[in-house]
This record gives C-alpha cells, structure tokens and sequence, in this order.
C-alpha cells in the first residue's frame, strides 16, 4: 500500500503523542505503533514528572540534573527543558491531565539526586495519567491517523532526505511518503533479559539510523534502575518508584543492614546494590517502607501496593526483594535543540533521541518532561520550515 501524508510519526507514546498535538489542525499525520496503543513506555511511568517550581529553583534543578548525568549533559539542552517545563505542565493540564494536589494546590515529591521536591505526580501511575489524555486528544483530531501492529522496517532515503517510512502489518508492506518523518520510537530494553520495559521496545530506529549513516551518540549509555521487585519469573520487570525511596522507604543486605544513601543517583544505587549482592551471595536486597506512614503508601503507592500484594508482599508489614535491572536508555539517535536529526526532514523525539540532557545518568522525571519539551520542538520546527 502507498500512502502519502504531510507527517508520519513513529510511535505512540508520550512523544509521538505530543509532536502530533503540537502540529497544527490541518496537518495531515500518520501515526504507528508496533503494538496496542497501551503498550509503550510512557503508560509505565509512575513517579512522576519535574518541573521549574519557581525562579529560585532554576540553579538546583540544573545542578542536579547535571550531577546526576556526570557533567556529560548538553547544557543548552537541559536550559530548554527547565525553561519550557511549566509551559508544558500547563499544556498537559490544559489536555485533562490531573496532578495530585495538597490543600487545593499542586503536590510535589522527590526522587533521588533531587535536592528539592519539584515532581507533579498522579499517585503512583503518573504516565497511565498523561499518555492516557493525551491518547484520547488524539482521537478526537480527525487530521490524525493511527496504524496499530504497525512496524517500522526502514525509512525512505532519496538523495540524503528522508522522505518517509517504510512499514509492515497483517497486511503487508505499507509504503508512507511524508515531507517529514519524526521517529519517536522508545527505549531498547527489549534487547535485556531483565528490563522494566516491555519487550517490543528494541531500538529499531536506532539500527535503522545506523543502516543510513545517520548520527548516533552515546550508545553505551544505559541506565540500570537499582529497585525492580525481585522475582523467579521472566519477563517485564516491576518498578518500584525512586519516589518510593524519596518518601523515606531504605534498603537493607541479608544482614538487615543499610549499605547505601538511598537517595544517590541511580546509577551509584545500583553500583551499591550490585557490590551488596556478590558480598552476600544474594540474587537480591531487601526494600523496607517501614518508615512510610501506612495512609501515605496507600494514597500515593496504590499500584505499587497492590503489585506487590499480588506477588505475596504486604508493603506495610513486611521488606519486599528488590535486583537492579535495565531501565533507560540515555544515548540514541543525535538531534540537536530542535529535534533534527543529521538526516534532512528527519527529526527524533522522547527516549530513542538524544538531546543530551541526561549526560551519561538520567536524573528522576527528566525523562516525560525531556521527551515533551523536545516533541513540541520538532513540531514547531516542523512548522516553521512548512
Ligand atoms: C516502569 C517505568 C517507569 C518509568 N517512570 C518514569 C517516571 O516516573 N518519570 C519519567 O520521567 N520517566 C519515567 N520512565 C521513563 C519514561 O516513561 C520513558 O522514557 C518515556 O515514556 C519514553 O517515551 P517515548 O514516547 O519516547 O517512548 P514509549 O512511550 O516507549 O513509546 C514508544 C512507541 O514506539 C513504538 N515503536 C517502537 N518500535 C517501533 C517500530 N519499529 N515501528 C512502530 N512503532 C514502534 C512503540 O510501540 C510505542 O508506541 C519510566 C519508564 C518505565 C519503563
């Protein structure tokens, strides 16, 4: 099948999701995904989402997201994403998203690496709550079209440009000629054994840019989350929100014995975790949320709460066994500030991009916000080069 459209997006997560409403009304746009529209990333993300929360907070926010990355981070990039992120909470208000709030105002948390609680949070499934409205604001768009168990197999290169995407379903091979092409295809944890991404998630733009000479950057820059809970069987694994560590929960080895500053960025957490492990022989340490009050782990942690329950863990009685596992990917396919990618009419966005803000370590809930800032840019560019 030949289709032509001014805009194909690949991928319906946070960031496809976003370029497509940052577009203009009468764009005509083709979105894909590989899976259902409920199978990304962005519907997992439980923490939460950072934002600037005053002027005051401008130094720190940028310190800790660059400590956190190791001074490897893009400066400019972590401006923008600072700079823009009330402009976009007021977006995701403005599309229905609900933040959870605290005598009539907006509620904060903290994660690790953050000297200050500057998180908006949705209880404990913040990323069902943003990717879930701005799904439905899609639908309602009749300029916008969505391919399911649609997958990307190639872009269309002519002279340099890319020129849309190449693409497979039940039905066959769909050929999608665009005037731009925005790659929003996700993370890579799907490559890992243990990963608290789903499966489907393997990076395919990225072999797909590498097929074509384009710019990749930071390939080995991974991050391993130190809190997945522990368990024999394979497959996804659960998280456990940093924030669940911001609210006071600590880790302790086989001895009962605290190791660690839990609030360390993650990826010296799981350093520590993994040392703690080999020391004792152990294929996991302990989690303990003794120190949460019981009406806080039920309002704020209800999905953490009741996954556990069903794995035969009471989070409020008793230690639950968390292992590090792969959570991250802060490389990808290089795009400068606006989202271009090395390849004319290309553009890439959310986690299978790499703007640089994260450095070499991601800082908690950059990751939404980076994503959201980065889409919108790639469709005001889009825009202005119409
Ligand atoms: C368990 C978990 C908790 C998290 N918690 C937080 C948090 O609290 N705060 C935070 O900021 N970040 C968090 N993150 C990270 C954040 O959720 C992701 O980085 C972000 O949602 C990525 O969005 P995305 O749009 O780039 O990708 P995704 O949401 O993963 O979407 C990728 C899309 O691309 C599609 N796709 C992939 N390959 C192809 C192909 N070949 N053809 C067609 N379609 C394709 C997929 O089907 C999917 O629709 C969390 C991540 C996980 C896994």
């Amino acid at each position: 099948m030949e289709l032509e459209t001014d805009v194909v997006i690949v991928g319906t997560g946070v960031a496809g999701l976003f370029t497509a409403l940052s577009l203009p009304g009468d764009t005509r746009i083709i979105m894909l995904t590989k899976s259902d529209l409920e199978s990304s990333d962005s519907f997992l993300a439980q923490g939460g989402i950072c934002v600037l929360r005053d002027e005051k907070d401008y130094d720190d926010f940028m310190e800790d997201t660059m400590k956190a990355g190791h001074y490897e981070n893009r400066r400019e990039s972590v401006d923008i994403m600072i700079r823009s992120s009330r402009d976009v909470i007021h977006d995701l208000i403005g599309y229905g998203v609900e933040f959870d709030k605290k005598n009539g105002e907006l509620a904060y948390t903290k994660e690790g690496a953050h000297s200050k609680a500057r998180i908006l949070f949705h209880k404990d499934i913040t990323g069902r709550e943003i990717t879930s409205k701005l799904l439905a604001r899609v639908k309602e768009r009749s300029n916008i079209t969505i391919y399911e168990y649609t997958t990307m197999k190639d872009i269309l290169e002519e002279n340099g440009v890319c020129t849309g995407i190449q693409a497979e379903n039940a039905e066959g091979t769909l050929c999608i000629h665009a005037k731009n092409t925005v790659l929003a295809t996700g993370g890579i944890g799907g490559r890992y054994t243990h990963s608290t991404n789903f499966p489907h998630l393997t990076g395919d733009a990225l072999d797909i840019a590498k097929e074509h000479g384009i710019r990749l950057e930071h390939l080995d820059y991974v991050q391993i989350h130190p809190t997945t809970l522990y368990s024999k069987n394979p497959g996804r694994r659960f998280l456990i929100s940093e924030s669940v560590r911001g609210e006071g929960a600590v880790l302790y080895n086989k001895n009962k014995e605290r190791f660690v500053n839990e609030l360390l960025p993650r990826d010296v957490v799981s350093e520590a975790i993994h040392e703690e492990m080999k020391k004792d022989g152990t294929e996991y340490v302990w989690l303990s949320m003794e120190h949460i009050p019981k009406e806080t782990i039920l309002s704020h942690f209800p999905n953490i709460y009741k996954k556990c329950l069903e794995e035969g863990y009471d989070v409020t009685k008793e230690y639950i066994p968390v292992v590090p596992a792969q959570h991250y990917f802060m490389g990808g396919i290089w795009v400068n500030a606006d989202s271009r990618t090395s390849m004319e009419h290309l553009y890439a966005a959310g986690e299978t991009s790499c703007n640089g803000v994260h450095g070499k370590n991601r800082l908690a809930s950059n990751s939404l916000l980076e994503s959201l800032v980065f889409a919108k840019r790639a469709a005001a560019k889009i825009q202005e080069e119409e």
